[in-house]
C-alpha cells in the first residue's frame, strides 16, 4: 500500500540527507514525509540553494514580478476606512489608528499566490522539469499555477476535491482555458486536504519530470521556507513604502492567515523590527466549536500534517478535523511551522474572525474604499477594524489585502441576501 504522505510518524521519515529534520523553525518543521519523496526533496532543496545564491536567478524572477506580476502593488492609505471608524460610536476621542492597505489584489490573477507559483515553476525550469502539479481549494493556487504554466510552457496538472470543484466552477474553466488539466479528488471530505493527499500521491511517482509547487507556507522542509521567501517581496516592498510614504516603519501590521503565505511573505522582513507588532487573523467560521471553524493556532495543537510538525486542528487520536470558513481559502486544519514557531516564542499574535464579522467588512470594505476584498482578505479587515478603535489616531496599521472578491461575489451575494 502507498504510505499515507499526511501522517507519516517521524520515525519512519527519512532524514539522513536532510539538514535539519526537526526543525528549522524551533521545534517546528521538519521532513515527515515517506522515503520516496526524500529524493525530491533534496533535489528541491539543492536546486533552492543554487539559484538563491545565483544572481542570475534574482534578476529573472524580479523582472517577471515587475513586467508580468505588476509589482511592485501599491501601499494606499485607507482615509475613508479610517474615517468612518473615528467616527464611530464605540471610538473613543483620539483613538482610531491610520489604516494602510497593502494591495496585493492588484497583482495579476488577483491575489499574493502568484508570487510563489511564479517562483517555484521557474524554478521547476531550473532543475529541467517539464510538469507541474498542485493541489487548490477555492481555486486561486490552481488559477496561479496554470498561469504561470502557460507563460513558461509547462505542462500542469491541478488537484481540486469534487466538492470545490463544485463550489468553484468558474476557477475550474479558467485553469482549463489557461490548458491546465483538473484532477477531479473523490476521497474524504472533497476538499483541499484531500486534494493535497493525492498531489502528494502524484508527486511520489512522477518526480523525475515534475515538480508539486505547495501553495502555502506549509508541507515538509524546504516548501515553507521556500514560499516564504518569494512571498516576502510583499514585506519588502511594504516596509520600503512605509519609510517612504509614512517615514517611518509602521507599528501595526495584520494579515489573514489559511497556510500562513500571504502573513508570512508580509511579516517576515518585519521580524527583526521590535517595534513593529503583528497579527495573524485565523478563520473563526461559524463557532469556536470543532468542526466550525479553521482556526488551528486558536483552537489546535502541534501534530504532524502534510509533512510538517505544527499546529493542527485534531481529534484526541490525532485525526485530523473537518474544519468550516465562510472562505475557502482559509479553509484548512493545519498553518505553517513557522507560524507555529512565531506563536510559541510570542513573536506574533493570533486570533480569529468568525465568518459574519468577516462578511460585514467585506461590506465595509467595498462601501468605504470601492475595493471589493477577497473573503479571506475580510477576516484581515474586520479584525484590523476592531484594533484601530484602540489605538492613538497616530499609530499606524497596514493591513495585508491579499486578494480581490470577484471569486466571492456568488456566495457575498447568496449570504447577504441580496
Ligand atoms: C489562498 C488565499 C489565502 C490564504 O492562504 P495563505 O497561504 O494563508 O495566504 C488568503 N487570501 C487569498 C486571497 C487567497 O487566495
Amino acid at each position: 500500500m502507498t504510505p499515507d504522505p499526511t501522517t507519516t510518524p517521524p520515525a519512519e521519515a527519512a532524514s539522513a540527507a536532510v539538514p535539519d529534520p526537526t526543525g528549522p523553525f524551533g521545534d517546528f518543521g521538519g521532513v515527515y514525509t515517506p522515503e520516496t519523496l526524500q529524493h525530491a526533496i533534496d533535489q528541491l532543496a539543492k536546486a533552492y540553494q543554487q539559484a538563491r545564491s545565483d544572481p542570475a536567478f534574482d534578476k529573472q524572477f524580479t523582472q517577471l514580478l515587475r513586467d508580468y506580476v505588476g509589482r511592485a502593488t501599491p501601499l494606499q492609505s485607507a482615509q475613508r476606512l479610517t474615517e468612518h471608524i473615528r467616527a464611530a460610536d464605540d471610538c473613543p476621542a483620539g483613538k482610531g489608528a491610520q489604516i494602510w492597505l497593502k494591495r496585493e489584489d492588484l497583482a495579476h490573477t488577483g491575489a499574493h499566490k502568484i508570487n510563489n507559483s511564479l517562483g517555484q515553476a521557474l524554478l521547476t525550469v531550473r532543475m529541467g522539469k517539464t510538469r507541474i502539479i498542485a493541489e487548490t481549494g477555492a481555486g486561486q493556487h490552481g488559477v496561479a499555477c496554470a498561469t504561470a504554466a502557460a507563460f513558461l510552457g509547462l505542462k500542469c496538472d491541478v488537484f481540486m476535491g469534487t466538492e470545490d470543484i463544485r463550489r468553484q466552477q468558474p476557477n475550474v474553466k479558467r485553469m482549463e482555458l489557461l490548458g491546465t488539466r483538473v484532477v477531479p479528488v473523490e476521497s474524504g471530505s472533497k476538499t483541499l486536504k484531500d486534494a493535497t493527499n493525492a498531489a502528494m500521491r502524484d508527486w511520489m511517482a512522477t518526480s523525475e519530470d515534475t515538480h508539486y509547487i505547495i501553495g502555502s507556507v506549509v508541507g515538509p522542509h524546504p516548501f515553507p521556507m521556500i514560499v516564504r521567501d518569494f512571498q516576502a517581496v510583499i514585506g519588502r516592498e511594504c516596509r520600503a513604502q512605509c519609510l517612504d510614504q509614512i517615514g517611518k516603519l509602521p507599528d501595526h501590521l495584520v494579515a489573514c492567515v489559511g497556510g500562513g503565505s500571504n502573513a508570512a511573505g508580509l511579516f517576515y522582513p518585519f521580524i527583526d523590527d521590535a517595534s513593529v507588532k503583528m497579527v495573524g487573523v485565523e478563520a473563526g467560521g461559524r463557532s469556536n466549536q470543532f468542526g466550525d471553524h479553521a482556526a488551528p493556532l486558536t483552537y489546535g495543537s502541534p501534530g504532524v500534517l502534510h509533512g510538517s510538525l505544527s499546529y493542527v486542528l485534531q481529534n484526541n487520536d490525532g485525526q485530523t478535523a473537518p474544519v468550516h470558513s465562510i472562505s475557502a481559502g482559509l479553509d484548512y486544519p493545519g498553518v505553517g511551522p513557522e507560524h507555529a514557531y512565531w506563536h510559541d516564542i510570542g513573536r506574533v499574535t493570533y486570533t480569529d474572525c468568525t465568518d459574519h464579522d468577516a462578511l460585514e467588512a467585506f461590506l465595509l470594505l467595498t462601501r468605504t474604499e470601492g475595493i471589493i476584498p477577497a473573503l479571506e482578505s475580510a477576516h484581515a479587515v474586520a479584525h484590523a477594524v476592531k484594533m484601530a478603535k484602540d489605538l492613538p489616531t497616530d499609530q499606524t496599521l497596514v493591513i495585508n489585502l491579499s486578494g480581490r472578491g470577484d471569486k466571492d461575489l456568488d456566495e457575498a451575494i447568496r449570504l447577504l441576501g441580496m
